[in-house]
């Protein structure tokens, strides 16, 4: 097995595990790889081990890997920072994007999501480790965000995004995904089903605390 192999083993082990302990079904998290920086022979080899969904920051290098893997059946998800001038390729090339802080990004999304492809899926990034330097809506301002964006035409808002500050503790890492999960399911809107959180190093206690999706960098691809 090569290297690639028995860390994508390893994660797949360590979210079924994580499920389990969670009393959720098998199959219920999502493994979204984090490819940023990698070259695209890595990402060949993943797709050749199963993987499907993967996760790209930087537009530049994301548009160049999906030209050079335009065979490939592969989810493409947009998961960095969104300048407003560049939300016209980033609407045409994109399955999902999980970076949406703002209702303006929100709108030209909708605007500039081409009619042959079907409605954009949209997480709403949110700050929930109250930092004023980090992007992302407060958990205060969330629902006014949900609202008015879950009214726009061509993108279907699917859920929730965080990146908390880094934390070592088990119990401390859960706090913010607990109450951000509990925002979220109280305002009652069937279609918010997902829960984008939970990196390499904080990846079971998110699923403890509902993540439907965990993006995965460094313990798929090693250190960048
Ligand atoms: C880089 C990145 C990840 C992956 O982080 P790792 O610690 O390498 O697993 C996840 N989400 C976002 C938004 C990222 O920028």
């Amino acid at each position: 097995m090569s290297a690639l192999a028995k860390q994508f083993a390893a994660v797949r082990q360590q979210i079924a595990a994580a499920e389990q302990a969670a009393n959720r079904p098998a199959g219920s998290v999502l493994l979204l790889a984090v490819s940023k920086t990698k070259p695209v022979a890595q990402l060949a080899e993943a797709y050749r081990l199963g993987q499907r969904h993967f996760g790209e920051n930087y537009l530049q290098e994301a548009l160049s890997k999906q030209q050079q893997m335009a065979a490939f059946n592969i989810s493409w998800h947009f998961i960095g920072p969104i300048q407003s001038n560049k939300t016209k390729p980033i609407a045409s090339h994109f399955d999902w994007v999980h970076s949406v802080d703002r209702l303006k990004i929100a709108e030209r999304l909708s605007e500039q999501r081409p009619d042959y492809l079907p409605p954009l899926n949209i997480c709403l990034q949110v700050n929930i480790s109250a930092e004023a330097t980090k992007s992302g809506v407060s958990l205060e301002q969330l629902p006014q965000l949900v609202q008015q964006v879950a009214s726009l035409p061509r993108l279907r808002l699917r859920g929730v995004m965080a990146i908390p500050e880094p934390e070592s503790d088990y119990q401390r890492q859960r706090e913010p995904y607990r109450r951000l999960h509990q925002v979220v399911t109280g305002l009652g809107i069937k279609a918010l089903d997902t829960f984008s959180y939970g990196m390499s190093g904080d990846l079971e206690a998110a699923v403890a605390e509902g993540a439907t999706l965990v993006r995965i960098g460094t313990a798929l691809f090693g250190a960048r």
